[in-house]
């Protein structure tokens, strides 16, 4: 029988699959020291930002194995939407120093909206309303991050009601299976009020970064729970 506290794998194993670039950009002189830091937990993969480009991709998905060997990272746990009892593949998490993942809407609204304007709106087939910050407004297009309703309730700023909107895409770091570009996935957006599951397809990969497009709330699937 295996004993898994037992370390397996070596600090040269854990370099062979680091990118190489020697850069200190971790904090480390040189990735060998780096992959001693992780094995030691002392450092988390997150610090080496080469690891999440597409050029190693293959290499994170076999490092993430590795680190969940030797118990380093936790094993994937099953992600199901509090709502409606669906398996997920990830949960979306924000960009670094994000407040929230972002997302891309379709307003049918008239409003004249620029960068910085914060908005109250309702997401098309949600019942919930969203209060979201615009980071950027392109072609009528607008990209939020999501400030409300919970931390709108102790902030006084003003707001224009722009009434529903489409979603479009979403755009975040994958926690959970890696897909692939293409693919149609579910998600639960972390920041997502009702905790449920969304559907659409990866058009854009990079590591863990991802943009999701053709945004659903409907989910073509029996929900986990077997009960609905
Ligand atoms: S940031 Fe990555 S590539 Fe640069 S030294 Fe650290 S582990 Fe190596």
């Amino acid at each position: 029988m295996t004993n898994k506290s037992k370390s397996t794998h070596s600090r040269r194993d854990v370099e062979k699959l680091l990118p190489g670039y020697n850069c200190g950009i971790c904090g480390y002189a040189r990735c060998d020291e780096f992959a001693g830091a992780l094995l030691k937990k002392h450092a988390t993969l997150e610090k080496c930002r080469f690891m999440f480009q597409e050029l190693f991709a293959d290499n994170l998905q076999d490092m993430e194995v590795l680190l969940k060997e030797e118990q380093i990272i936790p094993e994937d746990e099953t992600i199901i939407g509090l709502l409606d009892g669906y398996e997920a593949d990830f949960v979306l998490k924000p960009l670094p120093q994000e407040k929230s993942c972002r997302e891309v809407l379709f307003p049918f609204s008239r409003a004249e909206l620029k960068e910085g304007d914060i908005i109250r709106y309702r997401p098309l087939g949600c019942p919930i309303t969203h209060f979201a910050e615009i980071l950027e407004e392109s072609h009528g297009l607008i990209t939020v991050h999501l400030v409300g309703p919970c931390h709108r309730l102790d902030q006084a700023f003003d707001y224009q009601d722009i009434g529903v909107c489409m979603v479009g895409g979403f755009e975040g770091m994958i926690d959970g299976k890696l897909p692939a570009v293409g693919d149609t996935i579910r998600f639960l957006p972390h920041h997502c009020m009702m905790q449920k599951v969304h559907s659409g397809v990866v058009v854009q990969l990079e590591g863990k970064r991802v943009i999701i497009e053709g945004i659903d709330l409907k989910v073509w699937a029996p929900p986990i729970k077997g009960e609905r």
